[in-house]
């Protein structure tokens, strides 16, 4: 029995993807080298865009054509951020769909679908251990779900409320990736900030040395996101650590002296504003201020100032925009840029506004036209660019960390610490997942050039 996943989305579903594959691999089937010699396809879809969803319907159809013109046995599962709306249409074209919180089903179905497999109870998806892909990075999530309902947001709704997992389980996913060679450790979560686990613990006492009388208290400790950082950054082993995302509501003091104390904490953060303008923050219901964001961006560079030395004292700092929300003026508009500039963000994921059913902006009116969003998107790329760049130039003439990914046309490619895309002439030497020192030699708008 041989297997295809095709994922669409965010490194949250990727990682579903991971677990799916391991869970398909302990109900003994392998992977498929090509779709074509798949018995089973799995799409992991993602409802964040109307692009990505068209494009799962697409495969699916093409999958349902090609089974009923050959006479291929092939089955297709759909999972993933399902809409609601979107089930029914899936329901139609799929042999089965059944949304990511009930992923754990999966054997059942697949026994339901005629494949010979012995049924495996599964308490909670995440716990089964992802399929390792060689992949230096490993993506690890630490909560799922979201309770913040920012006004154009699905995930609320495929995902469900917010639920963090265990750390006990998130430190013992770390420490076996780390034992497969794996350098840098992503936390994942919509709200990473917002993570909150009761640990329980277990005090015994027995009074005096000859007390018969033993008693035993239960205590909780909470886990907050700064501790599980700490935790993580306490393991052995030399590896990086990044987290996403974060909501600027939640990022508290503690944290911020958390990040720039904790040394694997790599000096990076993506820290989505959304829009510049207070009235267009209220419409997306994001409950903070562009003030609010200005202080937080201000407290993370001085901690880093503070606590850290040569070029880790300046922390990158990339963000998620949309243009075009309902309502949104030139004036407000202007606002986005205003801030952009006063940043000097080295990253921006620039999204055009489309309405999703099911979202509370989907009632509103969508009156910023496609070329307007279009420009938009244009004028705060150019801002970008050049912040990006003045960042960059920085660390010319400096020698940087740099974590080796892929190996293309006589050029090695990786990350630095910064979360900067580096090229340098590859050496015969196999450095794909290794860490290695490398001299900046030119900045450019996206990335750094380099020498050994
Ligand atoms: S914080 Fe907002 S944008 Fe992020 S997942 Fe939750 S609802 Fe969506």
């Amino acid at each position: 029995m041989k297997y295809q996943i095709i994922t669409f989305g965010c490194q949250m579903n990727k990682n579903d993807s991971q677990r799916i594959s391991a869970m398909l691999q302990k109900l003994k089937f392998s992977p498929a080298s090509e779709i074509n010699e798949a018995d089973l396809v799995v799409i992991n879809v993602c409802s964040v865009r109307q692009s990505a969803v068209d494009r799962a319907i697409a495969i699916s159809q093409k999958l349902k054509v090609k089974s009923q013109n050959h006479n291929s046995k092939v089955k297709t599962v759909i999972t993933g951020c399902i809409l609601k709306k979107d089930k029914e249409r899936f329901q139609r074209i799929a042999n089965a769909v059944l949304d990511v919180l009930n992923i754990k089903n999966l054997p059942q179905i697949l026994k339901d679908l005629g494949f010979q497999i012995k049924e495996t109870k599964i308490k909670n998806y995440l716990k089964v251990a992802p399929k390792y892909d060689k992949n230096p990075v490993a993506y690890v999530p630490i909560m799922t779900g979201c309770n913040n309902f920012c006004a154009y947001c699905v995930v609320p709704y495929t995902r469900g409320p917010e639920r963090s997992r265990p750390p006990q389980d998130i430190l013992c996913e770390v420490k076996n990736w780390l034992k497969q060679e794996v350098k840098e450790i992503w936390l994942l979560g919509q709200n990473v900030n917002s993570y909150k686990f009761k640990l329980k613990t277990q005090n015994s006492c027995s009074q005096g040395r000859r007390a018969k009388l033993k008693t035993t208290t239960q205590k909780s400790k909470l886990i907050d996101f700064a501790k599980l950082l700490k935790m993580v950054n306490d393991l052995p082993g030399d590896f990086w650590i990044k987290f996403t995302s974060s909501h600027p509501k939640n990022l508290t003091d503690e944290l911020i002296e958390t990040m720039a104390k904790c040394k694997k904490v790599t000096p990076y953060i993506n820290l989505p504003v959304q829009t510049g303008d207070d009235e267009i923050l209220k419409r997306m219901n994001r409950p903070y201020t562009v003030a609010h964001y200005k202080k937080l961006v201000k407290k993370l560079r001085n901690a880093f100032k503070k606590y850290r030395k040569g070029l880790e004292k300046e922390i990158a700092i990339s963000t998620d925009i949309i243009v075009g929300f309902p309502g949104e003026k030139r004036k407000h508009f202007e606002n986005t840029k205003k801030l952009f500039k006063e940043i000097g963000f080295f990253m921006a994921y620039i999204a055009k506004y489309s309405p999703r059913p099911g979202t509370s902006a989907y009632h509103l009116k969508d009156d910023v036209l496609p070329q307007e969003k279009d420009k938009r998107e244009k004028e705060l790329t150019e801002i970008v660019k050049k912040t990006a760049f003045e960042f960059n130039k920085k660390f010319v003439g400096k020698v940087v960390d740099v974590l080796v990914l892929k190996k293309k046309k006589g050029f090695y490619f990786g990350k630095t610490r910064h979360y900067q895309t580096i090229k340098f002439p590859a050496s015969k030497k196999n450095l794909i997942g290794q860490f290695v020192k490398v001299k900046v030699t030119k900045a450019r708008d996206f990335g750094l050039e380099g020498t050994q």
